[in-house]
């Protein structure tokens, strides 16, 4: 089997908060989706060994966020990559749902209160389906993908439709750097440099 087949998938990011006992906690997961409409339902797949989805099968309810790409890179490593167990998550300021789980509302697109119906043991992960009884949007920034989540967590920065060369054509003479809003290529051949009157033949792609 070609198991990078599966990196073709595109998946969000998501913060699961759970209030279970007054013990609070959160995890960040890639794997939540709406299932159906009416009833408005959303499955989500946890790690069975996250102290959160212990919580979860306590409670039976959580508050779920949908990350937007204003999310800090340092606030997903704090709720991703440490367990509850060690760290209190929800120890800076939260909201709280009618249910009582916690959320972060700044640099999150929308939350859903969540009533787990089902449950699927999965050997490594839990399949929760649930019923959402509440909804709301929180802003209408773009929603950080999990691609998005791997391009600035190796350092990169997300360009949206930017195009893929950044290289620009620059006077050989005087090394103005051309930045109109017409392509280079479609100026008319009697182009000059604005700033030594070089023509457009002294121009070369750096
Ligand atoms: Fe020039």
């Amino acid at each position: 089997m070609d198991n990078t087949a599966f990196f073709k998938f595109t998946y969000g990011l998501f913060l699961v908060g759970v209030e279970q006992e007054g013990k609070y906690n959160g995890c960040i997961i890639n794997t939540a989706a709406q299932a159906t409409s009416e009833p408005p339902r959303i499955l989500m797949t946890m790690q069975k060994k996250n102290y959160t989805t212990e919580l979860l099968m306590q409670k039976r309810s959580a508050a779920l966020t949908i990350l937007s790409r204003q999310f800090p890179l340092d606030r997903i490593a704090h709720f991703g990559m440490q367990s509850g167990r060690d760290v209190p998550k929800f120890a800076g300021p939260y909201e709280t749902d009618a249910n009582g789980n916690p959320y972060l509302a700044d640099g999150m697109n929308a939350r859903f209160a969540l009533e787990v119906s089902e449950t699927i043991d999965l050997g490594t992960h839990r399949l929760f389906l649930c019923d959402v009884s509440d909804a709301l949007t929180l802003s209408d920034g773009v929603p950080m993908s999990y691609g998005d989540y791997r391009i600035l967590k190796s350092g990169g920065t997300l360009g949206g439709e930017a195009p893929v060369s950044q290289k620009k054509w620059v006077c050989s003479v005087c090394h103005y750097e051309y930045d109109g809003e017409v392509p280079f290529e479609a100026l008319p051949d009697d182009y000059r440099c604005p700033v030594c009157g070089a023509g457009k033949e002294h121009f070369s792609l750096v």
